[in-house]
């Protein structure tokens, strides 16, 4: 439906004060034309400044928006050409769901019949043929915020700004409704920027996932990257769910759990550290004089976590559902961890090693 080809975007050296508060930092990210790109990061951190930035809601103080290699940064809001959908609703509610998508169509000044053939067209691309009458009130979250997609996406924008559009919705739908605007997206080709906190929601829909921190970049790559080779400790632990193991660190290569592991990634200074683990990389066998227990079991569909003692602290481990029957609370257990490269950090704790972060998922 767009007829206009995908543009890049990109953030030049953005920096954004608000009085003392630095919303953006320098930030650096080129999103290439057509693709899906999440913005993810802790609250605070500068997502929604940016997003604001490429809309023309914002102007940073220093360093540039372009959009399809042309500078943006001083051309008005009005001017650009990006569709904005908002965390909350905001349809006009005294317009019937048909009027707010053509909405900007008829500042436009397009004909009338235009208007509304046009309106009816992305209403059954968002899913809602039969809703075109009703008004806000009369629609769920989740349909007011289809509409809000179709009226962001009326006036054929080279640019797709998805502002936590989801994060009022109920589990249910948002697990829908993410799905059906990538699919959206995909059939559009349209470059879109999706701004969350949500780290799962993140990794699910984009192509890729962009992590900030205190307006910054802290990295950038597919959902798969990110996860299975987070650059930082940072992206580590905003990132799925991490163990903190005490490790000792020699030449590059680290001892964990009575194991010799490859390091990846810096190393800090000093050679007591913490070992950043993912909990599937735990392997767990029943073993009567193992040096671990496992304290409790809790099912999470295909897999089950399970918290196991170790050397005075705790370890989280994700084992194969079948597995669990052997595996309950008290048994006596041996634990593994899977050769691959870890993440070492400085270590942040003091208490009796091995210790486990919060659990993040
Ligand atoms: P959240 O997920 O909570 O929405 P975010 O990552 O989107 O956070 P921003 O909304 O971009 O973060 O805000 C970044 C920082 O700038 C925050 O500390 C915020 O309080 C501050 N900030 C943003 N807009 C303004 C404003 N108009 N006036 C003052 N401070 C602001």
């Amino acid at each position: 439906m767009t007829a206009s080809a995908p543009a890049s975007v990109e953030f030049r050296a953005l920096r954004r004060e608000f009085g003392k508060t630095v919303a953006l930092d320098g930030l650096d990210l080129l999103i290439e034309p057509g693709e899906f790109v999440a913005l993810l990061g802790p609250s605070g951190c500068g997502k929604t400044t940016a997003l604001r930035c490429v809309a023309g809601f914002e102007r940073p103080d220093s360093g540039a928006v372009l959009v399809d290699g042309k500078d943006v940064t001083r051309v008005p809001a009005n001017k650009r050409d990006a569709g904005m959908v908002f965390q909350s609703y905001s349809l006009f509610p005294n317009l019937n769901a048909r009027d707010n998508v053509a909405f900007g169509l008829r500042v436009r000044k397009v004909p009338a019949a235009t208007r509304r053939a046009r309106a009816d067209e992305l209403l059954e691309l968002v899913g809602l043929p039969q809703h075109a009458d009703r008004y806000p009130h009369q629609l769920s979250g989740g349909q007011q915020q289809r509409v809000a997609l179709a009226r962001a996406l009326a006036l054929e924008p080279r640019v797709l700004l998805l502002d936590e559009p989801l994060s009022a919705l109920d589990a249910k739908v948002r697990v829908i409704l993410r799905e059906e605007i990538r699919r959206l997206q995909l059939d559009l080709g349209i470059t879109t920027v999706f701004v969350t906190h949500d780290q799962e929601e993140a990794l699910s829909v984009a192509d890729r996932v962009a992590v900030l921190r205190d307006g910054r970049l802290e990295q950038v790559g597919a959902p798969a990257e990110i996860y299975d080779r987070p650059a930082t400790p940072f992206v580590a632990e905003f990132v799925g769910t991490m163990n903190h193991l005490a490790g000792r660190l020699g030449g590059d290569r680290v001892s964990v759990l009575g194991q010799s592991l490859p390091v990846d990634g810096p190393v800090p200074d000093g050679s007591d550290v913490d070992v950043l683990v993912r909990p599937e990389a735990v392997r767990v066998e029943p073993a009567e004089d193992g040096p671990a227990e496992v304290l409790a079991a809790s099912f999470r569909g295909s897999s089950v976590r399970l918290r196991l003692a170790v050397d005075g602290g705790e370890v989280l481990a994700d084992v194969p559902g079948h597995e669990a029957a052997r595996l309950g609370p008290g048994t006596r257990v041996a634990v593994r961890l899977v050769e691959r490269p870890v993440l070492v950090a400085a270590r942040t704790v003091t208490t009796p090693a091995p210790v486990v972060a919060a659990d993040a998922v």
